[in-house]
């Protein structure tokens, strides 16, 4: 995939409507109800300065609570989960493929009614993750449910992580 540049940011996403994980802004929707450290939402909330966002969280979208048990996909990532080939379990062995797929869907209907074509999504998560998820507990390169959904749509995927090398 092409570098992600500043000039890039300043072409397709200043002006523009961009999504962003509502984690990232510092909202309390992670599985744990904790906030994120402070340095990862000053830095997104700098960049995101004068830009038109909207917070969404893929998981609350999609109906599960906060707080909730933390989940992983359990074979393969977003797009295998997208095509059926693969679940999404949650800590307690509970399968919540379901609830996944549906906040997948309800972010991007939130994407096309605003004609969002970028997204800021937080790295790591089964559903937000653009560049890592987790597997056993450990880190694996992947995509979340949500990201790969979004990314098959035509958007533009960035992460945190993207943020630190502009
Ligand atoms: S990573 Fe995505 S799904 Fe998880 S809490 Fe943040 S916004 Fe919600």
């Amino acid at each position: 995939m092409k570098e992600f540049t500043i000039e890039m940011w300043q072409k397709d996403v200043e002006n523009q409507p961009v999504l962003v994980s509502a984690c990232l802004i510092g909202l309390r929707c992670r599985y744990d109800g904790k906030r994120l450290d402070s340095d990862t939402i000053k830095m997104v909330l700098n960049f995101l300065r004068g830009c038109w966002f909207l917070p969404v969280c893929p998981e609350q979208l999609g109906g599960l609570p906060t707080v909730r048990p933390p989940m992983e996909i359990e074979q393969g990532h977003g797009d295998a989960v997208l095509d059926g080939h693969a679940r999404v379990i949650d800590s307690q062995g509970t399968e919540r493929t379901a609830e996944m797929i549906l906040g997948a869907n309800e972010t991007y209907r939130i994407a096309a009614l605003v004609g969002a074509k970028v997204a800021l999504l937080k790295d790591g998560s089964p559903s937000c993750g653009s560049h890592l998820i987790k597997h056993k507990g450990r880190r694996i390169k992947g995509e979340g449910v949500t990201a790969a959904l979004l990314k098959r749509k035509g958007m533009v995927i960035l992460s945190e992580h993207d943020l630190r090398k502009l």
